[in-house]
């Protein structure tokens, strides 16, 4: 068995534990004598998996009793649409573009009312984040949409917007459980989980009580109404059961490791060796603002397209895998999650180092 250090920007790496964990059960989940996969979604067994997933979460994320928590399929991309199509009732809503997530979700929410772009920092290729001080919102609006971390670009949010008393909405796909958040700052916090918390399949969707609303678009399908999955607690029909069950073990991974103050620490020790290394090499420089960076997310160039893909090929010898950035920034990204381990990091900075008097 040969395991990589895998910078994959989702899928992505998810905790050796866990997955050894995953392959235990595999043929006889606790004596069920059968997998997570090939169980019924209304049986016991999956009863508690998902009920026990829920409390961690709420354990994890410290989630106050006024929210729900929903596990659903789509995406982050199918939330795009169910947000407005949920919360829209006046037809407008304030969204801040900081890179290509937010922006694909504006663009959604225009087919459902009017969307009105306060701020966006595509003037310097998403970049940085847009100042959010002093930003005035439509007092009309619905809700106000931000995301978070932006994937592509590597940037998150150093502050939230104060958006008095509109709902924040907050795509957090590439920062989900990465470190603490107030839920109690947002109406609604949700993500995909392939990035940081599980397999491809799922979306958690952590919604404020007020806005599991009845008077939503009345197009809006039966499966995609908030109201319809809260009642039915996600199970309104066969829910990613196995994806659930691999999120619930990240989970317990998580508590076993202290939380969210413990992953955010070991977070910002990884991210810190590898912008450390970033800010004094005169070969690979950070393309995110220093003020806005990511821990999760990390892009750098060297600023030759030629010397990038010479780099990118030469990282398969030392088991540095899917660096290689996103065509829109061009160069490399590292994706730092929760499961990759510091010594991923550190052979990565290692081997920058090594490529850099090579080729310098
Ligand atoms: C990956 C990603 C998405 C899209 O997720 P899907 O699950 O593929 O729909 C949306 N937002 C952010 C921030 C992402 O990183």
């Amino acid at each position: 068995m040969a395991r990589v250090y895998n910078f994959s920007a989702g899928p992505a790496v998810l905790p050796e534990e866990v997955l050894r964990e995953a392959q235990a059960g595999m043929l006889d989940y606790k004596g069920t004598g059968m997998s997570v996969m090939e169980m019924s979604h209304r049986s016991a067994a999956f009863a508690n998996i998902i009920e026990t997933a829920e409390q961690d979460l709420r354990d994890l994320m410290a989630i106050p009793d006024g929210y729900h928590v929903l596990f659903l399929q789509g995406g982050a991309t199918q939330q795009f649409a169910a947000i407005p199509m949920n919360i829209m009732q006046n037809k407008k809503a304030d969204y801040i573009v900081s890179g290509s997530w937010s922006k694909k979700a504006a663009k959604e929410a225009k087919l459902y009312g009017d969307v009105n772009v306060v701020a966006s920092s595509e003037d310097e290729n998403f970049s940085y984040v847009p100042d959010v001080d002093g930003l005035k919102f439509d007092e009309d609006a619905d809700y106000v949409y931000i995301c978070q971390n932006e994937t592509i670009y590597g940037t998150r949010y150093p502050k939230l917007p104060d958006t008095g008393s509109l709902p924040l909405v907050s795509d957090v796909s590439s920062m989900f459980l990465s470190e603490p958040v107030n839920v109690s700052d947002y109406g609604i916090i949700y993500g995909g989980v392939q990035k940081n918390v599980g397999p491809a399949g799922v979306v958690i969707v952590i919604v404020r009580d007020d806005l599991v609303r009845e008077d939503v678009i009345p197009q809006t399908p039966t499966i995609m109404r908030y109201m319809t999955q809260v009642d039915a607690k996600s199970l309104s029909n066969t829910p990613p059961c196995w994806g659930i069950y691999v999120c619930g073990l990240v989970f317990k991974w998580l508590k076993g490791l202290g939380g969210l103050d413990v992953m955010k620490r070991m977070n910002e020790e990884k991210a810190a060796i590898l912008y450390d290394f970033l800010d004094q090499s005169k070969l690979f420089k950070g393309t995110a603002r220093k003020d806005c960076r990511s821990l999760m997310n990390v892009p750098f160039v060297t600023g030759d397209p030629e010397l990038d893909a010479k780099f990118i090929a030469e990282c398969k010898d030392h088991k540095i895998e899917s660096i290689k950035g996103h065509r829109s920034v061009g160069g490399m990204r590292a994706s730092i999650y929760n499961a990759m381990p510091k010594e991923g990091v550190q052979a990565l900075v290692d081997f920058m180092g090594q490529f850099e008097k090579e080729n310098l």
